[in-house]
């Protein structure tokens, strides 16, 4: 690993699985890592339980407030994995909430993905927005970060689907955008690990991209303000459930026949191969921990079975890589040449990082008034290292 720090021996958690591997991992005099401090330090601020159960209810009175003359309330992303299924469960069943699912189609979905979506929107009666992403377009744009030799393989994809949000809630009227992102069961990645921006897209495009790109839905700063002082605002709602990812992976599958596609994020190919083959194999940055630590911190799997499933291998398709070289028209030596070159990082091209950080004081007011997620403010406004 590329990043390993000091040149003592390396050091575990004592209570999840982060060691000194992690970028800026540090522990108190227990033993207990600085990630472990900052879960139980959310889990403070997003209680469970009857209590969670309260906050949510309030925040669905606000967002049925916020669209009582609207078709919809509430815009949800959705990718036919786990979390964003049960989101959509939670919020119209539950929640009593009118949404409209969001799907980015950055034409690399699996077949499953695609399944799981449709059957839970038909049964659950919601209505569908896609944005079909230019096939030419994204090999561009993802062939240039291949070509950056950096680690944010798939954020094309990522800020793709935030664009696609927030011109959704936009187009119908809609003030909230709810995701299904679980600290508890996600994790936070590492500060330090990637980073991404409408700018930093731009940036490596504009150094290693091949034609003119005209439909992308890149994220510009100027029309997030926009969207931002419009008040669309997004919100998490599963912060406020005791989330048990395998009871819900269970409960999908009787209640919609959604299937289990077999891994993190593996709903589709791009992002697999971005995640195992570039981030894991090539930076050494395996995003398994992040995800075992937080259900180690959760309580839903035991620190050994975490270190255990960590000392298998990650899992590279092959298959994958194959189809990645083919539609990116990438010869074998090109391939190679790209696995090989050294590492660069974001800071080699532009980024709004140092906008974000000057804006820092109105990034932390839009956190407080649930514009932006606390994770925002803390990864992209603080300052550089
Ligand atoms: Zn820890």
């Amino acid at each position: 690993m590329d990043e390993k720090r000091g040149s003592g021996p390396r050091q575990t958690c004592v209570r999840c699985v982060y060691d000194t591997t992690i970028p800026r991992t540090t522990f108190d005099d227990r033993g207990v890592c600085n990630y472990c401090a900052m879960h139980d330090q959310m889990d403070r601020e997003y209680p469970t339980g009857e209590a969670g159960w309260k906050k949510l209810v309030e925040l669905a009175e606000r967002i049925k407030a916020s669209g009582k003359n609207n078709k919809y309330d509430c815009v949800i992303g959705v990718s036919g994995g786990c979390d964003s299924s049960y989101l959509l469960y939670l919020a119209k069943v539950k929640l009593g909430l009118r949404p409209l699912a969001v799907h980015f189609d950055n034409t690399w979905n699996s077949r499953i993905a695609v399944e799981n979506i449709h059957r839970v929107l038909r049964k659950l009666d919601i209505d569908l927005y896609t944005y079909v992403m230019d096939n030419d377009e994204f090999n561009d744009l993802v062939r240039a970060f291949l070509k950056a030799s950096v680690p944010e393989a798939d954020c094309v994809t990522d800020i793709g689907l935030i664009t696609t949000l927030y011109e959704a809630a936009d187009k119908h009227h809609v003030k909230y955008i709810l995701d299904g992102h679980s600290f508890r069961t996600e994790g936070f990645a590492p500060l330090g690990w990637f980073y991404f921006d409408g700018k930093y897209v731009e940036s490596v495009h504009k150094r290693y991209g091949t034609m003119k790109i005209k439909h992308y839905p890149n994220l510009w700063l100027s029309k997030w303000m926009k969207w931002l002082l419009k008040g669309i605002k997004r919100a998490r709602p599963l912060y406020y459930v005791d989330y048990q990812k395998e009871e819900t992976k269970t409960f999908l599958s009787k209640e919609f026949g959604w299937q289990w596609y077999g891994g993190h994020h593996m709903e589709n190919r791009y992002t697999i191969f971005g995640d195992n083959l570039i981030l894991a194999g090539k930076f050494g940055r395996d995003l398994r921990y992040t995800e075992l630590a937080a259900m180690v911190r959760s309580g839903q799997l035991s620190r050994e079975a975490a270190l255990e499933e960590l000392k298998t291998p990650v899992p590279y398709d092959d298959e994958v890589t194959e189809e990645v070289k083919k539609r990116l028209n990438l010869s074998d030596e090109e391939f190679e040449e790209i696995l090989r070159a050294p590492h660069r990082t974001h800071k080699d091209f532009e980024t709004y990082h140092p906008t974000f950080r000057m804006l820092r004081p109105l990034f932390w007011l839009m956190y407080k008034t649930e514009l932006v997620p606390k994770s925002f403010y803390i990864k992209y406004t603080r300052p550089a290292t």
